[in-house]
């Protein structure tokens, strides 16, 4: 794994690799995957380096091999097979000291939802994680190559848990990669839902504040949190062994 030159991981950096593989599959299991692949990371945390999914790897096939360490620093010497768009990890991280884990994807319903003008509603548990904190960076729709345009992503996200990358896809932060992991895969199902909602001729209804207050509190407390990890982790391992 990682670079010819990198000391040999502790215990705890291998740990993280292999989480970050793990995350991989099940972004896979939640149709994350595309022909462009986007990425996840995990930052080791107090630390200046991250632990991030190789250029050409699919979701699907990850494994901890495929697993790079960089620096956030974006003048640090760069593996040459770190993805392109490793700036927007390196401008995140150093924008926002409380996250330790970034998923970028062009998942399909986050993708559709952020084309859109419609503001995200608590339409589910997961769309009430995310009102009213979902903003769309909308200076370019390319990928991110730059650090100029990934500062500005940044900037975008502000304290934000996410945000929509018009015409490209999402951006997903937390604090750990079982947070990001989990709320990547609740912000593809509250794009999907609500979209499936604004096809409904009627109108619909979405949850109100106090209730949004509730489900944060209980349905995103940091137990909560674990628990949707150890089940997606669960449902990877579970297809790695039927495959073998
Ligand atoms: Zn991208």
């Amino acid at each position: 794994m990682i670079s010819e030159t990198a000391a040999p991981l502790t215990s705890a950096q291998r740990n993280l690799v292999e989480q970050v593989s793990v995350a991989a599959r099940s972004l896979s299991d939640g149709g994350h995957d595309d022909f462009n692949q986007g990425q996840v990371s995990a930052r080791q945390p107090g630390s200046d380096i991250f632990f991030i999914k190789n250029a050409t790897t699919g979701f699907d096939e990850c494994t901890p091999s495929d697993i790079l360490v960089a620096s956030v620093d974006p003048h640090a010497e760069k593996h040459p097979q770190l993805p392109p768009e490793v700036v927007l990890h390196q401008a995140v991280y150093a924008a926002r000291p409380d996250v330790n884990a970034i998923v970028h994807s062009h998942a399909p319903y986050t993708l559709v939802f952020g084309a859109t003008d419609l503001p995200l509603r608590a339409v589910s548990h997961d769309g009430a994680f995310f009102q009213g904190r979902t903003p769309r960076f909308t200076m370019t729709s390319n990928t991110i190559l730059t650090l100029d345009v990934a500062t500005a992503v940044a900037s975008a996200i502000d304290d934000s848990p996410a945000a929509f990358l018009r015409n490209h896809g999402g951006v997903i932060v937390g604090k750990s990669i079982r947070h990001a992991t989990v709320y990547a895969h609740m912000l593809e199902r509250a794009c999907q839902l609500q979209l499936m909602a604004e096809a409904v001729s009627g109108g619909y209804h979405s949850s109100e504040d106090e209730d949004i207050d509730a489900k944060r509190e209980f349905n995103f407390a940091d137990l909560s949190v674990r628990s949707y990890w150890e089940h997606l982790a669960r449902r990877v391992k579970a297809r790695q062994l039927t495959l073998n």
